[in-house]
């Protein structure tokens, strides 16, 4: 039988419904194998299960430390097990999948995150498809971070929340889904094998920032004076990487003077599907003449979480812009 460690951060999955408000987990509840006994009969069929938890936060309150404790804890217990479920809020979950795609090298085993809408120990909870799916999944050779969520599994690095109040939580916009559980599960593409020793290192330089740009947006305020005080700037631009270039709204001056301090700029897109491509239009070339990076078909939480992991690994600018653009974990197509 497969050995599978859960290991618990918390979320909705470990809170307690009262009335139409969903509590902070009592930290008194024991998420121990008995509890998923009771709450999950069954569940101990599937695999051998250990678990622990790390500590039990609304996702909206973790933080590039808590990404690095966990893949600490998982390659402490890497040789120990065949697979790995964390529950994990849905809010930040695709930046946490994000992150760990990026620290494990060669990675052999599967490392699923999910959670729920609706609390465990509830009537109508999902959180018992998704929990008896993931840990179903962890047992399968399948060499990947992934969010099984609502009976799909997803690229973790290609995965964003796009629900608030269905099930249906997840997708991932630029990716086929991996697999779906249905009468029985479905795989859908290949994996992405191992071809060398595993290897973790989780750092990351949380000292970025994340703009969104709207009509009438200030360049001063996107981008800081220096790349001293932060060394890269994420831009969700308009459609294919569009920035206002025009006299009135220019933002390139700001652009301009932090890319040559150093800084690294980054374009994504607020529109969730397809490819940035900054030749399209002039507000993409001149970016792009200045030094910008494009995103391509990266979710904004592949962006931040690249460029905050390649910060903390790579202390010259043109390393992190040469390895932005690279495929380093499945996260971008192109
Ligand atoms: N606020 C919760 C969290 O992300 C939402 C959820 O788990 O669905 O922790």
């Amino acid at each position: 039988m497969k050995r599978i460690l859960i290991l618990h951060t918390g979320g909705t999955i470990t809170m307690q419904l009262h009335d139409n408000t969903i509590d902070a987990t009592d930290s008194s509840q024991p998420f121990n194998l008995a509890f998923f006994e009771e709450q999950i009969p069954g569940l101990q069929e599937i695999a051998r299960i250990a678990s622990e938890t790390l500590f039990l936060e609304d996702s909206s309150n973790m933080l590039p430390s808590h990404w690095a404790n966990i893949a600490g804890v998982i390659d402490d217990n890497y040789a120990r097990y065949d697979g790995f479920v964390i529950l994990h809020g849905t809010d930040t979950m695709a930046y946490t999948a994000s992150a760990l795609s990026f620290c494990f090298e060669n990675l052999e085993k599967p490392i699923v995150l999910t959670g729920s809408q609706v609390p465990l120990g509830n009537r109508r909870t999902d959180a018992r498809r998704n929990l008896i799916n993931s840990v179903e999944l962890a047992t399968l050779n399948i060499p990947e971070v992934c969010i099984c969520f609502n009976d799909r599994v997803y690229r973790g690095n290609r995965a964003t929340k796009i629900s608030i109040g269905d099930f249906d939580a997840f997708s991932s916009p630029n990716h086929p889904v991996l697999a779906e559980f249905g009468l029985k599960l479905s795989i859908h593409t290949s994996y992405r094998p191992g071809s060398g020793p595993f290897a973790t290192s989780a750092r990351f330089d949380p000292g970025i920032r994340l703009v969104k740009l709207f009509p009438g947006m200030e360049g001063s305020w996107m981008f800081p004076e220096t790349a001293d005080a932060c060394r890269g700037v994420v831009v969700e631009a308009y459609g294919s990487g569009n920035i206002p270039y025009g006299r009135q709204q220019s933002i390139m001056p700001a652009l301009k003077r932090y890319i040559d301090s150093g800084g690294v700029a980054v374009i994504t897109s607020q529109a969730l599907h397809d490819e940035v491509d900054l030749n399209k239009y002039e507000g993409g070339r001149m970016a792009l003449k200045y030094g910008a990076v494009s995103g391509g078909d990266m979710t904004t939480e592949a962006c931040v979480s690249k460029l905050m992991y390649l910060l903390a690994h790579h202390s010259d600018v043109q390393s992190v812009k040469e390895r932005f653009r690279m495929n380093l974990a499945g996260e971008r197509s192109t």
